[in-house]
């Protein structure tokens, strides 16, 4: 099946079998009867209340209603914007700060912090929603190249990039997806990623279109082995969706295979790099099941290739291959801008109709990474790589972009937080691999002068500081105290030399 529009394909399911579920939760499930109607009416709120070309933030977690605020906004044609709940207040500040949204809705409650839009809170949802709303005017839904969703990474300034994906980018990701990896109508796909990270628009669209369902697995589950191991056998889910770093914490649970969990017919994995034991291990516990690895930045739209892992594929490669690339897309492999000769190694430039338009009111970082490319539009991945038989083989980063537990971390982006803790005077911050996977972040930090007696205690100290402005996942686990920062012959800080010096052993 081809989709043609997302929202009218979601529709079509709550319109057509309105108690068909589409959002399964311990204890309540929601169905697309429920979904069609009150994302109605955070459209016809939206429409009566807010100019159309106003983007809209939506702030929780997994809930349903974050699911009706993002259906919503694109019927009244809103892009939005998903914010983590527990996202730093600075952060938070930032983002606002670029997106000036007009309509804050707060699914989980909203951080002591001013802002000049609306903040519409949970109950406030749930009246608009009990209302029975009539538009004097037919509602005009996001479509074709308009902004659908926003979403914020990491930036090297410390300002976060919002990367707008538009509806056609959005329809190119999901019928691809749809027609790829053995994905059937009606199928119960694992939603655990959160919304603010482009991953899980891997689950939720292709899920949504199709007549799927979703089943949150919440943070309180994730953060808290027994419980995550109580709950995996259990499982009543046919499409697994994470990191190949969620799936390793998975695979400690020796019940978690085919045996205990029959119903895992597929895995899709993004993000990061499948390590080879990650696969190997998913190949003999799962026999029967489908598993793909596939690649692709935010900036592309969740992913732009996939391959289907096999004990052949696994036996040729040493790293794990990142797939073919999908039929309406091209990859060029590029060094300053010229292609490379086949099988060589480059930087990875991606050109087709998944690639977005740029970041939102960043034309500076728009232009230094998208381009125009034999006529398509094009984005310089910074990711090196090569292509052989077809086969996209990647080879780690250009730059100094990391990812640790699958999130994406401009390791600039963390020195400059640091440098505005107030024991800190400089600061390098460098990753500690194992097995082509970053293992921990290093912080290499000249101090202020200090009374703290313990260094322990001055780390303790820049952690809570730093913990206020960056997120969790980027605070760094090691601290190393030094009198200077080594420069490279040009005057910057070598990072490189530190990277060495903490990869060494
Ligand atoms: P994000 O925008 O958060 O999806 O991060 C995109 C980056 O994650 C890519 O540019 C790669 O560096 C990395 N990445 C994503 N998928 C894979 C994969 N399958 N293998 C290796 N690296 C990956």
């Amino acid at each position: 099946m081809t989709i043609l529009n997302i929202i009218d394909a979601i529709d079509r399911w709550g319109m057509k079998e309105p108690n068909r579920p589409v959002y399964i939760e311990t204890t309540q499930t929601y169905t697309y009867g429920e979904l069609k109607k009150t994302s109605d009416a955070i459209a016809a709120y939206l429409q009566k209340n807010i100019e159309r070309d106003r983007p809209v933030v939506v702030y929780g977690e997994l809930e349903f209603e974050m699911l009706t605020c993002f259906l919503g906004a694109s019927k009244a044609g809103h892009a939005y914007i998903p914010i983590e709940a527990h996202t730093p207040k600075e952060r938070v500040d930032m983002i606002l700060e670029v997106a000036n949204p007009a309509v804050i809705f707060s699914v989980k409650e909203w951080p002591d912090l001013d802002t000049e839009a609306e903040i519409v809170s949970l109950e406030k949802i749930h009246d608009i929603c009990a209302k029975s709303w009539i538009l004097d005017v037919p509602l005009k839904p996001v479509d074709d190249s308009e902004t659908y969703y926003i979403i914020f990474t990491s930036g090297t300034t410390g300002v976060p990039k919002g990367v707008q994906i538009s509806h056609k980018n959005l329809l190119s990701f999901v019928n691809w997806e749809l027609t790829d990896f053995g994905i059937t109508q009606g199928m119960r796909f694992l939603s655990q990623a959160p919304y603010s990270f482009d991953l899980s628009v891997m689950d939720v669209y292709p899920a949504l279109t199709s007549g799927g369902s979703l089943t949150p697995m919440r943070k309180e589950v994730i953060n808290d082995f027994k419980k995550l191991f109580t709950v995996l056998p259990t499982l009543d889910i046919e499409v697994w969706v994470s990191t190949p770093s969620f799936m390793d914490i998975c695979l400690m649970e020796l019940t978690f295979d085919g045996k205990h969990v029959e119903s895992l017919k597929i895995f899709l994995f993004c993000g990061e790099e499948l390590p080879k034991m990650t696969a190997q291990k998913l190949v003999e516990r799962f026999p029967k099941a489908r598993i793909f690895n596939t690649y692709g930045p935010t900036e592309a739209t969740v992913a732009i290739s996939g391959v289907e892992i096999t004990p052949e594929l696994l036996e040729k490669y040493s790293r794990v291959p990142i797939g073919y690339v999908k039929s309406d897309t091209q990859v060029y492999i590029m060094n300053e801008d010229q292609e490379v000769l086949a099988e060589e190694v480059g930087e990875i430039v991606i050109a087709g109709p998944s690639v977005s338009k740029g970041y939102l009111n960043n034309p500076e970082k728009t232009e230094a990474a998208f381009f125009n490319y034999k006529g398509q539009p094009a984005y310089r991945t910074g990711d090196a790589g090569k292509l052989k038989d077809s086969l996209l083989i990647y080879d780690g980063r250009i730059d100094f972009q990391v990812k640790l537990h699958g999130y994406r971390i401009e390791l600039e982006d963390i020195d400059h937080h640091l440098a505005e803790v107030s024991y800190v005077k400089q600061a390098a911050v460098v990753p500690k691999y194992q097995h082509h996977k970053v293992q921990q972040l290093v912080a290499f930090v000249v101090a202020h002068p200090h009374d703290f007696d313990k260094e322990f205690k001055l780390t303790k100290a820049i952690k809570e500081e730093l913990s206020t402005s960056v997120m969790d996942y980027m605070v760094p686990q090691k601290f190393i105290y030094v009198e200077r920062l080594p420069l490279t012959a040009n005057g910057k800080i070598d990072r490189k030399g530190l990277m060495n010096e903490v990869n060494a052993t």
